[in-house]
């Protein structure tokens, strides 16, 4: 399982293809992608089975400047596509992937969602409901982020996105692997820094419970209390 972001990038599709094909040695049951650009197209794609099969359903129409991509090791719920990432809010505005496991899903469930109408049986789509549901209540995307950040537990590597906003990608990990790569006029996120050798040797370190809001000239890192964080980059000298 894993996941991979772009922001910035005129061949997203094709850079989140690449980085899931390079994450498939982590093991997955499914996979699936969601890309938007600034004109407002976006494309949430879905497939059970191998990043072949996904590849064939986005087929070449599919384009996008920023996106976010997902292998998945099912936890809670079967393989399906219901239960494949990227996961949706109900309203379709926020887009969500996820790797690890929220242990008090069920919790937050019944205490603040026991009218949302879910359509998986994962743990990850009552994060995603929750930040919509805060964002409906007011609150910005990044507001509604980090207060859901506060009530979740357990591992997860987030990467998040608004379905209209093709130029930011929200990050947080807690407890699973998760890093930033940094790109020429773009930016990428993901669990595994091979998966992004092909684009740059320049990362980032995520820590755990820490927020990034990503762009494509920018890394801004915080704690969940809004508090800046300075880091520098590296340079990984890898052997391939
Ligand atoms: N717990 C989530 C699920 O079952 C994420 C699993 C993963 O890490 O791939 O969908």
């Amino acid at each position: 399982c894993g996941i991979v972001g772009v922001v910035g990038n005129n061949n997203a599709v094709d850079i989140l293809m690449q980085g899931l094909e390079k994450l498939e040695y982590r093991g997955y049951d499914s996979a699936g992608i969601f890309v938007n650009n600034a004109k407002g197209n976006k494309n949430l794609i879905k497939s059970v089975g191998r990043i072949a099969k996904l590849r064939e359903k986005i087929g070449m129409e599919v384009a996008g400047t920023a996106g976010i991509g997902h292998t998945r090791w099912a936890t809670h719920g079967q393989p399906s596509e219901e239960n494949s990432h990227p996961h949706a809010s109900a309203d379709g505005e926020f887009v969500l992937v996820h790797n690890g496991v929220i242990e008090n899903y069920l919790e937050i469930k019944a205490e603040y969602l026991s009218d949302y109408p879910f359509k998986s049986e994962t743990d990850t789509e009552v994060a995603v409901a929750l930040i919509a549901k805060f964002a409906n209540e007011g609150l910005s995307i990044i507001e509604a982020f980090k207060k859901a950040l506060h009530i979740i537990e357990g591992s997860y590597a987030f990467a998040l996105m608004d379905e209209n906003d093709s130029d930011v990608i929200y990050v947080a990990k807690n407890k699973s692997p998760l890093l930033i790569g940094l790109g020429d006029g773009y930016n990428m996120v993901c669990s595994d820094a091979m998966a992004m050798i092909r684009e740059t040797n320049e990362f980032m370190e995520i820590h755990d419970k820490e927020l990034v809001v990503l762009t494509k000239g920018n890394v801004e890192i915080t704690d969940y209390d809004g508090n800046k964080v300075e880091r520098d980059s590296y340079i990984a000298e890898l052997d391939l």
